[in-house]
């Protein structure tokens, strides 16, 4: 009935963690990744690439998709990737669908707890909104007479997710190949595309969540525990070193120069390569 929250019994297994990469990343950021959260979601963790890699493959095995996309920072190409994406997750029949990048940390409980507030079959679109105001693309003539529509949408590189019953809505806009036209169309990337649909077309609004992170953000103004309580967070990379989450105690900035391994640590402090403390 409208009003109560439906709340189901969600498993991991239920929600498909799509990442996004690009050979060129496969050492430096995905080996991070598999040593970190990768290792405590395997089977519902998903890889789309542009390069067939023995070693990735070996490691991921059917978990490793092969988009065949082209390897540049296009448009077009990271558009196909987000297709392959959309498609595989349909074909997965999983209750979830996830989109992070490859210098994304995911917190899987904290994901898990997320959207377990919410039912699979409702219309659910989550995640942290790129700008403070909506944007506004043009697109066809509409009934009232307006040729642009305003939006928002979620930053892929802060990472999103959305609810089968939605994602099956989308599907005339997204669906095998339908995605890249789309994007063609109102010549957006892709995580805009995906709000476009949504909440353009669709009329369902973005959950603007401040559980999803991403360098665009100071990410310095996340620390102690909060950072352990978080969907997702993101590192500045090489460009801009100090934008990273606040965590003290576990390595030096040195050894862990992105603080996803001090976060790892500390939630699974178990982890072979974590240091052991009180040990008598
Ligand atoms: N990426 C890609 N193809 C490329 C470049 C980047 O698929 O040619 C992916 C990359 O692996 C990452 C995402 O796109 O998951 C965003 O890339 P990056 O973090 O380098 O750039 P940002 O947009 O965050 O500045
Ligand atoms: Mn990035």
């Amino acid at each position: 009935p409208a009003g109560d929250s439906i709340k189901e019994n969600l498993e991991l297994k239920d929600i498909f963690i799509a990442v996004k990469t690009t050979r060129k990343y496969h050492k430096s950021r995905l080996d991070l990744l598999f040593q970190t959260w990768i290792s405590q979601a395997k089977r519902q963790t998903f890889i789309f690439t542009d390069w067939e890699d023995r070693e990735l493959r070996l490691r991921a095995g059917d978990h490793m998709i092969n988009t065949n996309c082209s390897a540049v920072h296009t448009r077009q190409a990271l558009c196909c990737k987000m297709s392959v994406e959309y498609d595989k997750f349909l074909e997965s029949g999983r209750k979830w669908f996830c989109h992070v990048d490859d210098d994304n940390y995911v917190n899987p409980q904290n994901l898990l707890r997320l959207l377990s507030a919410f039912s699979h079959s409702q219309d659910v679109y989550v995640g942290r909104p790129s700008l403070d105001h909506p944007i506004e693309a043009a697109d066809h003539v509409r009934s009232d007479g307006s040729s642009t529509v305003k939006f928002w949408f979620a930053t892929g590189g802060a990472g999103f997710c959305i609810s089968r019953g939605l994602a099956l809505k989308m599907s005339p806009w997204a669906s095998l190949g339908n995605f890249i036209s789309t994007a063609e169309r109102v010549r957006l990337p892709d995580d805009c595309t995906i709000g476009y649909i949504i909440e353009g077309l669709l009329e369902v609004t973005l959950l603007h969540s401040p559980l999803f992170h991403s360098h665009l953000e100071n990410l310095q103004r996340l620390r102690g525990e909060s950072v352990l309580q978080q969907v997702t967070l993101s590192y500045g990379g090489p460009e801009n070193k100090h934008n990273v989450v606040s965590v003290a105690g576990v390595f030096g900035l040195q050894q862990d120069p992105t603080r996803f391994r001090s976060v790892h640590c500390l939630l699974y402090p178990d982890t072979t390569w974590c240091p052991t403390k009180n040990l008598l």
